[in-house]
């Protein structure tokens, strides 16, 4: 369970993205954030992985205060993290089963360095979530042979694999068209549900949010304006 109490986000710039943000993921729930550009649903995504450093506030995750990690207590909570990003975030000139690999065990320069490091277990259940995820059969095909959707469907699969205790989702559509959006959101939400993971999903398509997600939280210039269902943002508008 992630809970966000009073989140406060300036940037160096003076602009202020996020102000007194408080917020819960639960159990296996998924939540969606939106908001217009510039509302600070990525900010916020960022500060709970910390890829941005939070001004003020608290984020906890299952117990653990992750405003005040070290670099090096970060980089082993960070393996607890799922994150699932616009751009892939995969590295091209790697297979698809090495991409999938590297969540779990952290990329480490080379592949017989990590080849070392993984078990059969491990490549088992790579091909197992691959083939969920629907791009079985791809496993040895180099990433930058492969479509965009088909590139999510990869970065989920990894994610996945590191067994996590929370999915970050940063806009995994964006670069989709309709069709596959709404396939690699059905698909995404699907599993994390089957297999107990919480999502903290930013997203942009406010349709996808109300097709896909349990709850709805509404950001307008760093601060939250909604949080409800579906159906209760449907009953607002
Ligand atoms: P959203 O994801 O909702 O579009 P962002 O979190 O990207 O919103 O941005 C929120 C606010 O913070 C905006 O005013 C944006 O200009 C500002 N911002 C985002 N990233 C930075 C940055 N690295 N430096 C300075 N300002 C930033
Ligand atoms: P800031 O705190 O102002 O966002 P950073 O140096 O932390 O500056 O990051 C600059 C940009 O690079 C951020 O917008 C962030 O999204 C991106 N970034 C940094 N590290 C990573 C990473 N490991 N994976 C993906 N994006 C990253």
């Amino acid at each position: 369970m992630l809970t966000i109490t009073d989140l406060e986000k300036v940037y160096p710039t003076g602009d202020k993205a996020l102000q007194g943000v408080s917020m819960e993921v639960d159990g296996n729930e998924v939540v969606s954030i939106i908001g217009p550009s510039g509302a600070g649903k990525s900010t916020l995504i960022k500060c709970v992985n910390r890829l941005t450093e939070p001004t003020s506030g608290s984020i906890v995750l299952d117990g653990e205060e992750l405003t005040t990690l070290s670099k090096k207590e970060l980089r082993k909570t960070r393996r607890d993290m799922g994150m699932i990003f616009q751009e892939f975030n995969l590295i091209e000139r790697l297979t698809v089963m090495e991409n999938v690999l590297s969540g779990r065990l952290g990329y480490m320069g080379s592949w017989d360095a990590f080849r070392r490091n993984f078990d059969d277990e491990d490549v088992q259940n790579a091909y197992e979530i691959l083939d969920r995820v629907g791009v079985g059969g791809m496993e040895n095909k180099r990433v930058d042979e492969l479509s965009g959707g088909q590139r999510q469907r990869v970065g989920i699969a990894r994610a996945i694999l590191q067994r996590p205790k929370i999915l970050l989702v940063d806009e995994p559509t964006s670069a989709l068209d309709p069709e596959t959006s709404f396939e690699v959101m059905e698909m995404l939400t699907e599993i994390a549900r089957e297999e107990d993971i919480p999502v903290l999903i930013n997203i942009h398509e406010v349709e996808l949010a109300l097709d896909y997600t349990d709850r709805i939280v509404g950001l307008t210039d760093g601060e939250v304006v909604f949080n409800g269902t579906p159906a209760e943002l449907d009953e607002n508008a």
